[in-house]
């Protein structure tokens, strides 16, 4: 079954509002994900990426088009994904842990148990000395891994990340990214990643997904065939480095010279 389409969006479309104030987000975007796949979405901003997770999600009806998770649509269903936003959202009140096992105890699971499940992961994270902190007393980088492994222990198959570690320094960032891919190769899960940065999407998929400004639409598919584990030193290798170019390249087109996308 492995490659076989896990996930399939076709033909999705989303416009908001009506008349002359309409705004046409995505047009007609169909590709499919095989499963344990990581994917990344690059494009410019505005261009629809956090409307496509919505309706990814199904929190978002599209205007038309549809999504089909494992053979069913997924439109007006949601719950079938975890979905991890730029900002970590945690919950301010309840300590690390609590926050980590929110979507556990949520499934009705005992927080004993809920505990267990998340301790080796806490202790991967090297959060496990944290857990009975409040999410304002770490770091950006803390409270994004805390918001990962929630992401992570809601037990779906496909996880949407839209752009988490956007707002983080660069070593932070790194290590993040690495711990990601480690947990992804563990997990085998299916990944759609958000990413404005292409070197983050070199670093960390197996393929990428380029769209037009908006309305967002699929301008090219790309194959990443790094082997893993994968380095950042692979980013200065040739053959990576004229893929790279090539994104650049397209998405300077789109954004047009003056930068207004
Ligand atoms: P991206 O995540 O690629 O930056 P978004 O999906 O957030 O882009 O937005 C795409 C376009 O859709 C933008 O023009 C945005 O203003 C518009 N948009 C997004 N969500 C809504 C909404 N709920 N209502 C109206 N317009 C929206
Ligand atoms: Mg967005």
């Amino acid at each position: 079954m492995a490659d076989a389409a896990w996930l399939t969006i076709s033909r999705l479309s989303k416009q908001f509002g009506q008349g002359e104030g309409a705004v046409s987000a995505i047009r007609e975007i169909s590709f499919s994900v095989p499963k344990g796949t990581f994917l990344s979405i690059l494009g410019p901003s505005g261009c629809g990426k956090s409307t496509l997770f919505n309706l990814i999600a199904g929190l978002m009806q599209p205007t038309s088009g549809d999504v089909l998770m494992d053979g069913r649509s997924v439109i007006n269903r949601p719950g079938q994904v975890g979905y991890m936003l730029q900002k970590d959202l945690l919950l301010p009140w309840r300590t690390i842990e609590d926050n980590i096992t929110l979507g556990l105890t949520l499934q009705g699971i005992s927080r004993k148990e809920a505990r267990k499940m998340a301790l080796p992961l806490m202790e991967k994270c090297g959060l496990d000395g944290f857990a009975h902190h409040k999410p304002q007393a770490l770091s950006g980088g803390m409270r994004q891994r805390a918001a990962l492994l929630r992401t992570l222990l809601t037990g779906q198959e496909t996880l949407l990340l839209d752009e988490p570690f956007g707002a983080l320094d660069a070593i932070t960032r790194l290590q993040l990214q690495m711990l990601l891919t480690q947990i992804w190769q563990e997990m085998g899960k299916t990944i759609l990643f958000v990413t404005h940065d292409v070197d983050e999407a070199l670093l960390l998929s197996d393929e990428i997904l380029l769209l037009s400004r908006r309305p967002g639409t699929v301008l090219r598919r790309f194959m990443v065939d790094l082997p893993r584990p994968r380095t950042p030193h692979m980013l200065a290798q040739k053959e990576t480095a004229a893929l790279k170019a090539d994104m650049m390249d397209l998405l300077w087109k789109e954004v047009g010279q003056d930068g207004t996308a």
